[in-house]
């Protein structure tokens, strides 16, 4: 497209559309969403509702209908309780309605923490391996981005931390435990520390904490003592919920109340907030089916290594295994077999979700198949 012939102030050559400089020639981000029979490759739980889950969340949202004229409830006090509830069971500690936050999936979440403690002239850290998207929403809160390393097992380097918050004294560290796209969680010493030497806020990013392993701790046991600790956490994994795009966050009350500055009035719809209810009425069923995806990722570990391969051990839906020369080419070999992977992590490496049994036995065929095809 060109540009109109009376547009406002130049903005320079070749700068239609205005895109800010550092957009410019950037492709949006996202997995490749293909109909392919065995999807693998955004860690979703692969169960559905079942039909009584459904027959509520649907009568929940027909309630919501007959209301729609009017705004939603923008403090979403319902779901804001409920969540507490379910939290208060994970965190063997109360957790009250004000020590909770929610938005459009973690993913908005977590702008919303950029948006109201980086911004211009500030930083935020991570770690990598690391969440892609991470350096995605500090780009569009206009903070500075630095990631620096785990140790070559995708361990926590204490060192390295300490050396990076003592450089840059970031407002916003942000890390996931269990860390995608590695599967390690994050010890309570890890935590404890980093918050003792942040600046600023530390958001422990547990989206897929709901499948740790037996001792694997969660950093909501430590909340209470932490008065800069943000722990995240979403409906989009264990919960069975992708498509009702719902995360959600434990901290302060002083922290929740922050957000509320730069959330957009009424972000979550009146469909939202009674679909993400109805589910959380109906949490044991929903994640009644974690346990087998727990047990699943465990026999998939020992297939891979049994088969050679490295792997990283994981507490997440997903594992982490390599090393391969030309990790792309054997992606598209099972791709060709009808699965779909994901090409994620260093160099060498790729991410497989775990799904039904029936979907890990088509995996574990197609990679034996494909690895004739490829040489490693
Ligand atoms: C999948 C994932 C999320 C969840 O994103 P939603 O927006 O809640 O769907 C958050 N953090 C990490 C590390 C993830 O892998």
């Amino acid at each position: 497209m060109s540009a109109p012939v009376s547009a406002g102030a130049p903005l320079g050559t070749s700068t239609w559309p205005p895109l800010r400089e550092e957009l410019r020639g950037v492709e949006p981000y996202g997995a490749p969403q293909l109909d392919v029979p065995v999807q693998l490759n955004v860690n979703e739980n692969p169960y559905p509702p079942s039909r009584k889950v459904v027959d509520d969340i649907a009568g929940a949202v027909t309630l919501a209908a007959s209301t729609l004229n009017r705004y939603p409830d923008r403090e979403f006090t319902e779901l804001r309780t409920g969540l507490a509830a379910y939290l208060t069971k994970e965190a063997g500690a109360p957790i009250t309605p004000d020590q909770v936050w929610a938005a459009n999936g973690s993913n908005e979440v977590m702008l919303q923490i950029l948006q109201a403690f980086g911004g211009p002239g500030r930083t935020a850290v991570s770690f990598a391996p690391t969440y892609s998207m991470y350096p995605e929403y500090a780009r569009d809160a206009m903070t500075t981005w630095v990631a620096g390393r785990r140790h070559d097992d995708f361990s926590f380097d204490f060192d390295e931390a300490r050396r990076l918050v003592d450089q840059h004294q970031p407002s916003v560290i942000l890390l996931p435990s269990p860390n995608n796209p590695t599967g390690t969680a994050l010890p309570h010493e890890v935590v404890s520390e980093l918050c003792a030497i942040a600046p600023g806020v530390v958001v422990i990013d547990e989206a897929y904490a709901e499948f740790r392993r037996a001792g694997t701790p969660s950093a909501l046991e430590l909340l209470p003592d932490l008065r800069n600790l943000i722990v995240s956490r979403t409906m989009s994994k264990a919960f069975a919920l992708a498509g009702a795009r719902l995360g959600y966050l434990a901290a302060a009350p002083e922290l929740c109340d922050a957000l509320r500055v730069v959330r957009l009035p009424y972000h979550l719809s009146a469909v939202t907030q009674a679909v993400a209810s109805a589910a959380l009425r109906h949490a044991d069923e929903l994640l009644g089916k974690v346990d087998e995806l727990r047990a699943e990722r465990d026999r998939t570990v020992e297939w891979l290594e049994a088969e050679g391969f490295e792997v990283a051990p994981s507490d997440a839906n997903f594992v982490l295994f390599g090393r391969f020369d030309d990790r792309a080419a054997l992606w598209q070999q099972l791709l060709d077999r009808g699965v779909l992977i994901r090409v994620t992590g260093p160099e060498g490496w790729l991410r497989v979700s775990i799904g039904t049994a029936a979907e890990m036995t088509a995996f574990k065929d197609a990679l034996r198949d494909a690895l004739r095809e490829v040489t490693t």
